[in-house]
């Protein structure tokens, strides 16, 4: 009985798969009709500096409303956009969009934008970014590219070309999600980085978890010993916000200061009011 339920749990399996299959298939399809058809946008989520208790940049975050699936997360378009390719036209798109729009946003805020390892080690990245700051004219120094610790992985001397490359374009490198891939000290000590984001699993965990707090301490620290600006994810409550700034971290970002929004709607967040109960 257990063999032939055995062979039944494989053919459920099997479909499974088969039904995953065709539904990437689909995905892929309707992915590359969208890159077309102009079904993406961007939205952007503010950024908070403790220090001036204002708003000092904005992350792009890159939306697919699809006529057929809504608007589907990054989370599960980007993976497939990466497997087939069509992230490097999607992902060019992203950096001409938002340096497009980061010319009409004040001159003191940053825009990031986030770049897939497979984006970031196409022959026409760097060219890419050039253009889209040439086009745009804004400040090079306005641009951040956000990459995450999968940039590293494989032929690192071949990732540290082309953030150099970059970095004497003026662009500045942050490094997402830390804490959640494969972090190492050896790396940040060799990438230029400029900024590193603390993943937002750590502080959603602060307040139950003193492990959370520990790291939060610990690669906060390590920022300010290298100059390195520390930014942290997911902030929705006041409460951590607190205790991120008894940290000293420089930089948050989340709900509580403003969840994305689209361009024309950056000026209803959240930011302001709480920059006035920090002032
Ligand atoms: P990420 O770069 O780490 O972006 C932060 C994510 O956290 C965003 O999700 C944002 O909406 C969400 N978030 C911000 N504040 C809060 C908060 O207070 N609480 C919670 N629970 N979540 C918060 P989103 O927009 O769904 O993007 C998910 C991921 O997709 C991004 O993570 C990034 O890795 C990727 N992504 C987004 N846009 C692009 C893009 O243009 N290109 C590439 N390659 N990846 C992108
Ligand atoms: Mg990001
Ligand atoms: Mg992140
Ligand atoms: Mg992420």
């Amino acid at each position: 009985a257990a063999k032939r339920s055995g062979r039944n749990d494989i053919a459920v399996y099997d479909a499974k798969l088969h039904e995953t299959y065709l539904e990437r298939q689909q995905i892929e399809a309707d992915l590359r009709k969208a890159a077309q058809s102009r079904e993406f946008f961007l939205v952007y989520q503010p950024i908070f500096c403790v220090k001036s208790a204002r708003v000092c940049g904005y992350e792009a975050l890159l939306r697919w409303q699809s006529p057929v699936r809504g608007i589907v997360s990054p989370n599960e378009f980007i993976p497939v956009a990466e497997e087939t390719g069509i992230i490097e036209e999607i992902g060019s798109w992203v950096i001409r969009k938002a340096c497009k729009d980061a010319a009409a946003l004040p001159e003191h805020t940053t825009i990031a934008v986030n770049v897939s390892p497979v984006q970031f080690r196409s022959r026409a990245f760097v060219s890419v970014v050039t253009r889209a700051l040439q086009d745009s004219r804004i400040n090079p120094n306005r641009l951040e590219i956000e990459i995450t610790e999968g940039v590293m992985i494989g032929d690192a001397g071949e990732a540290l070309k082309i953030l150099r490359a970059l970095k004497a374009l003026g662009v500045r490198i942050s490094l997402d999600d830390f804490g959640t891939g494969y972090s190492s000290f050896s790396y940040i000590s060799a990438f230029p980085f400029d900024k590193i984001k603390i993943d937002q699993s750590f502080v959603r965990d602060l307040g139950q978890r003193s492990e959370s707090l520990a790291i939060i301490r610990a690669v906060s620290g390590m920022c300010s010993s290298l100059g390195i600006v520390s930014t942290a994810e997911g902030v929705e409550t006041e409460q951590q916000f607190e205790i991120l700034r008894t940290e000293h971290c420089d930089t948050m970002q989340g709900y509580l200061f403003g969840k994305p929004v689209a361009l024309n709607e950056l000026n209803v967040s959240n930011a302001d009011r709480v920059a006035a109960k920090v002032a």
